[in-house]
């Protein structure tokens, strides 16, 4: 076998390795220290039961997206599911913080679509299930699982005046938003006009008109 022709190998190779999907069972996921920066200092008083029930769920919540993403990603090999998949790692980390900060014990298990809290693993499965039918159905579903994680986000800073969990909380509802915008772009260019489920008509429009072009504007 000739230099040339191992060479090409090699690039096809490593080519392949670095076009799989991202997200689920990598290197420094779920073992509790994750590359998001510690926030370093004192604790500053405790938590309420409340404020813990939401750091526990929302962590989880993050992961319910990453692991759905991922594995739509593997099923359809959209882009936009291995873009944001990492995005939602970044949010599990931004959690992960807070676990650390108040010595919490991290309810998120290394594997993935498996959960502590029954509650999402019932609505991973029933979702991915469903999401499973098409891309266009993914998409659909991940649109959904955007507006559940905006909704989820306001009653938990409802919960709070902690400024320290108020800051993770806003930044990770900024990321639900441009994410529920992208997958509501990515179903228009499939000719599909999502509508909302779980936010009001009112709020869903509120959040789409901030960037995204109308369907006659599309040009496609
Ligand atoms: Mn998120
Ligand atoms: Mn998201």
């Amino acid at each position: 076998m000739g230099r040339k022709l191992i060479a090409i190998m090699f690039l096809l190779i490593s080519a392949l390795l670095s076009a799989g999907c991202t997200g689920g069972g990598g290197e420094g996921q779920g073992d509790g220290k994750g590359g998001a920066p510690h926030v370093t200092g004192s604790v500053p008083g405790g938590l309420d039961a409340n404020e813990e029930a939401d750091i526990f769920y929302l962590r989880e919540e993050e992961k319910l997206a990453r692991d759905a993403y991922t594995y739509f990603c593997d099923l359809f090999g959209a882009q936009i599911f291995e873009r944001i998949a990492e995005s939602e790692q970044t949010h599990m980390d931004a959690v992960l913080t807070l676990i650390d900060r108040y010595g919490l014990e991290d309810p998120a298990q290394a594997e993935a679509g498996k959960f502590t809290n029954e509650t999402l693993q019932e609505m991973y499965e029933t979702l991915t299930t469903r999401g499973a039918a098409s891309e266009t159905e993914a998409l659909a579903v991940a649109a959904e699982i955007e507006e559940t994680d905006i909704v989820d986000l306001q009653e938990a800073l409802a919960r709070t005046d902690n400024p320290e969990i108020t800051q993770v909380y806003t930044s990770l509802m900024q990321g639900s938003e441009n994410h529920l915008r992208a997958f509501v772009r990515n179903l228009r260019q499939l000719g599909v006009d999502y509508q909302p489920v779980v936010l009001s008509e009112e709020e869903f429009e509120t959040i789409i008109s901030e960037d995204i072009p109308s369907v006659r504007g599309m040009g496609s």
